[in-house]
């Protein structure tokens, strides 16, 4: 897996290359992201989104965005909003084509009242439980509904009489007649509507009646000229339905092809369940940074770029899997490596006092910006005699291995002096203050008598400092499947630590100029952004992610026990 791994093809590109190659579709490519309204994207679309609007881009093809909204009770306006926002950050563009499943009622009805001519579907008075029953099992055929073979006229008759909402919820049911004792479940006389007197947030009380989605999909992909409707495993067997339908009214036929969805370790991924922890008030709302929303991701500081990049290098296959949370985490992580400004911040600080420095000097040191990236050039960071540095840069008694700073040690502070420390003020037993001294001639960070020092920390001057709420998250579940726990609640495994806040952070004064969703790097620390939650008197910073990169660290180890077998 290399960043260039989307240009090597994969078994729907194989497809579309063969259908190209046979003039399918006259060469044409165009595919559809169909979310339903009814919750916000979370990183599972993300890959729909990148592999629908991506090979539309590739095959210099089209993608539609459509709401696949024929379910009126559980869709809102909302959803729609948030589905557009994500899908344009995320860089795709549908253009003049967004379209809205509720807009083909008309149609739908119509094709219904065709298969209904044709005999091809009838109107059951059976009650849901009743239908079920009569589904037969695995290795038992299904018992036809006393009502299969009402005629023509009175199937129409009821049909239209449904329609006209002369009867109550779930009392009658329309059904594709296919075959009660198919092998596939679903092709045993599915039904095709149903009776719902419910207000569609498009269509508002115009319908009481509501297609089901076997139904509806197909003739959305149908009526857009889609070429090629791609979507998750478990429609796998939906497929010969998708086709009979199709087939059965002799309209343009798209092909379905099945990819496993994208399972993610430490978070879960149904809309269901995503829900469930925004309205129990577990997590702050659908783009709280803990969720795998990807307005989630985007509050945490997660670009587009690396979550397109993410998509990208876990590829599509035919199996279901699960990814390990670390590989997205690296894939942020070599994103904004390369593109994040450079600061300096404190997260728990320490007052360090610098002896023989000026009371009221100010210096100023200039800091790198981006070390990848040459074109970022530098800044002034104000250096003075009163600092703030890292709670954990300093131990009194440092274990063998621990080089930063202790009593009587010279280290670098970075891209300004050396300094010594040379005494500890305590307060009740607890370290408040250092008290240290500058080498004046190792100005910018290095000695002129070529001494070394064993470790480089970060510093803020207390007096430019501006103060920050740092955010500090981690994964919200304490085990790797939560949704796959037998017996228990995933939510049981919530990890209560998730959200750690820090309210007494001191960061370096250039912050000031950043705007909320601003990405940047807190150098020896981690990637940060800033929350929107900022305003003229708080600054409230999230963290991304932190720089210790475990998947990398593990792919080296993996490798190293490769060449030694
Ligand atoms: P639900 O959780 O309610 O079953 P859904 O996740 O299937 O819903 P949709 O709005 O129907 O949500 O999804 C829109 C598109 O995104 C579909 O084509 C679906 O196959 C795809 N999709 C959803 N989840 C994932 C996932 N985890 N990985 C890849 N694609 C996904
Ligand atoms: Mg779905």
């Amino acid at each position: 897996m290399d960043s260039t791994s989307h240009l090597t093809k994969d078994f729907i590109r194989d497809i579309i290359d063969e259908d190209i190659k046979n003039n399918k579709y006259s060469g044409r490519v165009h595919t559809r992201f169909p979310p339903e309204p009814n919750g916000y994207l979370h990183i599972g679309h993300a890959k729909s989104i990148c592999l629908n609007f991506g090979i539309a881009e590739e095959y210099k093809g089209l993608c539609n965005l459509r709401f696949d909204d024929t379910n009126p009770s559980k869709e809102e306006q909302e959803y729609v909003r948030s589905i557009k926002e994500n899908v344009q950050w995320l860089g795709f563009n549908w253009e003049d084509r967004l379209y809205f499943a509720s807009d083909y009622f008309d149609q739908m009805y119509g094709y219904a009242l065709q298969l209904v001519k044709d005999g091809k579907a009838y109107v059951d008075d059976l009650s849901a439980k009743e239908i079920s029953e009569c589904r037969g099992t695995l290795t038992k055929p299904g018992v036809n509904s006393p009502y299969r073979d009402r005629s023509v006229e009175e199937n129409l008759d009821l049909f239209q009489r449904m329609k006209n909402g002369e009867f109550k919820d779930g009392e009658k049911v329309l059904r594709a007649k296919i075959d009660m004792a198919h092998p596939n479940f679903n092709m045993r006389d599915p039904i095709i509507y149903r009776i719902l007197h419910a207000t569609h947030h498009n269509t508002a009380d115009k319908w009481c009646i509501y297609p089901m989605y076997d139904w509806a999909h197909g003739l959305e992909d149908s009526i857009e000229n889609i070429t090629h409707s791609i979507c998750t495993l478990e429609f796998e067997n939906h497929r010969p339905l998708y086709d009979w339908f199709l087939d059965a009214l002799g309209v343009y036929h798209p092909q379905q092809i099945e990819f496993a969805r994208l399972n993610l370790t430490y978070t879960v991924m149904s809309k269901r369940m995503l829900l469930e922890l925004v309205e129990g008030g577990c997590v702050n709302g659908w783009d709280d940074p803990r969720l795998p929303t990807i307005s989630g991701m985007r509050k945490r500081g997660y670009s587009p770029s690396s979550i397109r990049a993410f998509c990208s290098r876990i590829g599509v296959a035919k199996v279901n899997s699960m990814v390990d949370f670390d590989f997205l985490e690296h894939c942020v992580r070599d994103d904004l490596n390369k593109t994040s400004p450079r600061f300096m911040g404190v997260l728990h600080p320490l007052k360090v006092v610098i002896e023989n420095y000026p009371e009221d000097k100010v210096d100023e040191m200039k800091a790198i910006n981006n070390p990848e990236d040459p074109d970022a050039g530098t800044r002034k960071v104000p250096f003075t005699k009163e600092l703030y540095i890292e709670q954990r840069d300093f131990m009194e008694d440092p274990p063998k291995k621990f080089y930063r700073l202790a009593p009587g040690r010279e280290i670098r502070f970075r891209y300004a002096y050396f300094v010594t420390c040379n005494e500890v003020i305590k307060k009740n037993n607890k370290i408040v203050e250092l008290r240290c001294t500058i080498d004046p001639a190792t100005r910018g960070g290095n000695a002129p008598d070529g001494r070394k020092v064993k470790s480089t920390i970060h510093w803020v001057s207390a007096a430019h400092a501006i103060d920050a709420e740092v955010r500090l998250y981690d994964r919200l579940f304490t085990v790797d499947n939560p949704a796959g726990q037998k017996d228990t609640d995933f939510k049981e495994f919530l990890n209560p630590d998730a959200l750690e806040v820090l309210k007494s952070c001191k960061v370096e004064p250039a912050l000031q100029k950043l705007k909320p969703f601003d990405r940047f790097q807190f150098e020896r620390i981690g990637y940060f952004c800033i929350d929107p939650d900022t305003n003229g008197e708080k600054l409230v910073i999230n963290r991304t992610v932190g720089l210790r990169d475990t998947w990398a660290k593990i792919q080296k180890k993996q490798q190293q026990t490769k060449k030694q077998n």
